[in-house]
């Protein structure tokens, strides 16, 4: 079995260590990572600057490639460059910070994930939520056990699991839950600053929505110190929309309407 390891937090990230040392006795494992953290980069990619890509030595733990690009062109670049094989599976994370609701189209952790499934692979991205001590042995054994269930249901091709897992620094999780992401978008602010030439800046600096308007989500789930995982498709085409808007009448000759007459 081949695993691609990934994330947004950057190669140095010990959340990268811990889902690398999750799987390393189960396959061959490549890490393709950000050099820098990539953290709410969503599915960028880089077009404009070309991609930089040196092996590096990441403590005792592994050696891998370091990209300076975001987590998406990671995995663009280890599938048609770098691998020697073509990955069975991509992992992306452990993420520092849960991925819950909205959250999701912000992630650069999702990303990876689904940059491996556009490729046909079945992909999971991992993250932890926030504590003040994130307990990345308790996250790793958690990712282990789940990836290990999803790598022996032999999952369709394509397919993308976000999972979230409870800050672990509480404890283990109670169990597990497969839950919709919550329909709820930050309840965004931004803090405002002046620099020292007198220049505004603005910070955000948003909530998380409550939990309890979102009941059977993964906001709900990870509150309750349950791991969440749901499944993801990028098909965005909202298919009931579809239909209304076919029968709106759209101009079709546009020629005509400039001609006007
Ligand atoms: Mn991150």
């Amino acid at each position: 079995m081949r695993i691609l390891v990934t994330n947004d937090d950057g190669i140095m990230a010990p959340g990268i260590e811990a889902l690398y040392r999750a799987v390393a006795d189960l396959g061959h494992v490549d890490v393709v990572a950000p050099e820098s953290p990539q953290s709410a980069v969503g599915h960028a990619i880089s077009i404009r600057t070309p991609l930089l890509a040196h092996r590096v030595q990441v403590r005792q733990a592994f050696e891998g490639w370091a990209v300076q690009g975001s987590p998406a062109d990671c995995v663009k670049l280890a599938m048609k460059e770098l691998l020697e094989a073509p990955p069975d599976f991509v992992l992306s994370g452990i993420n520092h910070g849960a991925n819950t609701g909205i959250n999701v189209l912000y992630s650069g952790t999702v990303a990876g994930a689904s940059e491996g499934a556009f490729f046909g692979t079945p992909a999971i991205a991992f993250s932890q939520e926030l504590s003040d001590v994130l307990d990345f042995e308790k996250a790793r054994v958690v990712a282990r056990g789940i990836f290990q269930r999803f790598a022996s249901s032999r999952p369709p091709r394509g397919m993308c699991l976000s999972v979230n897992i409870p800050a672990c620094d509480k404890g283990w999780p109670l169990g597990v839950r497969c839950v919709p992401m919550a329909m709820a978008p930050m309840e965004d602010a931004y803090r405002k600053q002046f620099d020292e030439l007198g220049r505004v800046h603005y910070w955000l600096d948003g909530e998380w929505p409550d939990h309890r308007d979102h009941p059977e989500s993964d906001l709900e789930a990870i509150h309750e110190r349950y791991v969440s995982i749901t499944p993801l498709r990028f098909q965005l085409t909202d298919e009931r929309q579809l239909s209304e808007i076919r029968g709106w009448g759209w101009p079709q000759d546009f020629a005509a309407t400039e001609s006007g007459k």
